[in-house]
């Protein structure tokens, strides 16, 4: 299995790290690391040889966790260690399953004589939850007695018969019905000229030993044909003696109560409830307000422009005469700043006040100013709590879109996107928006207003404008924005599935 050299995609994909696709956005994300070297897409991997690691831990050929269900026969042993077996759970198997799970082991067992459902699996973990003794997970069977069991003999198996273990009883108990004995027999055949049993079907919660047997013997009736049934939410159904099938996800969870769970695995449910975040970062006028909003209608996500929150500022700043050279008087005013719903759920209305000043927030007054105010660390240190808690409570996913976000605001951001145009195309989108003729000397004006803006923000000493490590570049010179909000919701959507 080594050697081979095969594209990271699929030797991410094989390690059962993640889907193929998903494994193309932790590449692209920079996520993945080859002999030290920062992975390409499709770039060639010798697995077994190349050290390839994700988020800094290295991968081995972990095997994708598997989860089965096979109807042992009578006569083969559930204990995968005993020498002396014939015939063992594990050569049913077939073979290309064993080699895709590696060490494959029954969940609790099922003695040699019985037959029915057992559970097989890689996964340790769920296994010791499925196992333990504090779940009381039901197990059901089908028992063929010689003669019919009569009230007293009932009633002991119920009340409780004395074990080695201690008293054991069943949960329940009542006869099979014809048609379960017709389905049944069915299923599991019936061997040349065996005596007509009585069937009864059980519910055990206790899980000891050889337990039926010995307590049907305990009250004077040996059982003759056992057969499990059921094992909590799966059932033995029309799976043929010595066939295997995969559980359902329903099935495998149901099996692992959630309270059952390790703290590891509450972790992981609580990292996946959280809702999705994606920062988007690029300069002025890259789309980054019309793509994210767009991308977000389209995922039924929250979406948030950070950048009304530094104009918003700069409004006032410029209202009342706050110079942005005062720290302190800048700070002071962020208080007065609110934003609001748009009535669509965007929040895309800052009010000051009171009074409604989104529609100035693009005033040559603001643009002016705007950039010198946001590279007051102060300011910005103020604004973080107020941004991270907008993410936060985001019923679903989230954008957030600005300059800082992947690198300062939301820096564990499940996907980074770094939107890219060349200044020529900037210029022409903004002077489209406010109605300047192509090639005017007003477009010259906002083309030299936008590289203005760009030299503060990237040259500030906090928080400059960078591509954050691990984000995704998007050019979108000459792309129409329905292409780019498409391109933008794929990259979520893969996200959405890595986790
Ligand atoms: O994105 P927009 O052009 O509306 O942002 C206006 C200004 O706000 C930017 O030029 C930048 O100086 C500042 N800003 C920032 N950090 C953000 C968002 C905006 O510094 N996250």
């Amino acid at each position: 299995m080594t050697g081979e050299p095969v594209r990271i995609q699929k030797a991410l994909a094989d390690a059962a790290v993640s889907s193929r696709r998903a494994a193309e956005v932790l590449v692209e994300a920079g996520r993945v690391t080859v002999n030290g070297e920062r992975a390409t897409l499709g770039q060639r991997v010798r697995v077994g040889i190349d050290v390839i690691a994700v988020d800094g831990r290295t991968i081995g050929e972990r095997p994708r966790a598997v989860h089965l269900a096979l109807h042992k026969p009578a006569g083969v042993t559930s204990t995968v260690a005993d020498r002396h077996a014939e015939r063992t759970v594990m050569d049913l198997v077939p073979a290309a399953t064993t080699r895709r799970a590696g060490r494959l082991y029954p969940v609790g067992r099922l003695d040699r004589d019985s037959e029915g459902l057992i559970l097989l699996t890689n996964d340790g973990e769920w296994a010791q939850r499925v196992s333990h003794p504090s779940h009381g997970i039901e197990r059901e069977y089908a028992l063929g007695v010689a003669t019919a069991l009569d009230a007293e003999q009932a009633r002991l198996l119920t009340s409780g018969v004395a074990l080695e273990e201690g008293p054991a009883r069943v949960r329940s108990m009542r006869l099979q019905t014809d048609t379960e004995t017709r389905r049944l027999l069915a299923l599991v055949g019936t061997p040349h000229r065996s005596p007509r049993l009585h069937w009864y079907r059980v519910v055990l919660t206790q899980g000891w030993k050889r337990q039926v047997r010995r307590m049907l013997a305990t009250v004077g009736a040996p059982v003759v044909r056992l057969v499990r049934v059921r094992i909590g939410p799966v059932r033995l159904v029309d799976l043929a003696p010595g066939e295997v099938r995969e559980l359902s996800a329903a099935e495998r969870d149901g099996l692992a109560p959630r309270q059952g769970r390790s703290r590891a695995d509450d972790a992981v449910m609580e990292d996946r409830a959280r809702p999705l975040q994606v920062a988007i970062d690029g300069p002025g006028s890259s789309g980054k307000s019309s793509i994210g909003a767009g991308a977000a209608r389209e995922l039924g996500y929250r979406f948030f422009d950070t950048g009304i929150l530094y104009r918003g500022l700069a409004w006032i700043a410029a209202d009342r005469d706050v110079p942005a050279s005062d720290p302190a008087a800048l700070v002071e005013l962020i208080p007065r700043l609110e934003i609001a719903d748009d009535g669509k759920g965007l929040l895309s209305r800052v009010v000051v006040d009171g009074q409604d000043v989104t529609e100035r927030l693009h005033d040559a007054a603001v643009d002016q100013i705007v950039s010198a105010v946001a590279r007051v660390p102060e300011v910005r240190e103020a604004l973080l709590p107020v941004q991270r808690e907008i993410a936060d409570e985001a019923p679903a996913g989230v954008i957030l879109a600005g300059r800082d976000i992947g690198t300062v605001v939301l820096p564990d951001a499940d996907l980074k996107l770094w939107l890219e145009v060349s200044l020529e195309e900037r210029a022409r989108r903004r002077s489209k928006q406010r109605g300047h003729p192509a090639g005017s000397a007003d477009e010259r004006r906002v083309l030299d207003e936008l590289r203005r803006r760009d030299g503060i923000d990237s040259s500030r000493e906090a928080a400059p404008l960078v591509m954050p490590d691990g984000a995704v570049r998007i050019r979108t010179d000459g792309m129409a924005l329905p292409e780019a909000i498409e391109r933008v919701v794929h990259h979520i959507r893969l996200a959405e599935r890595a986790r």
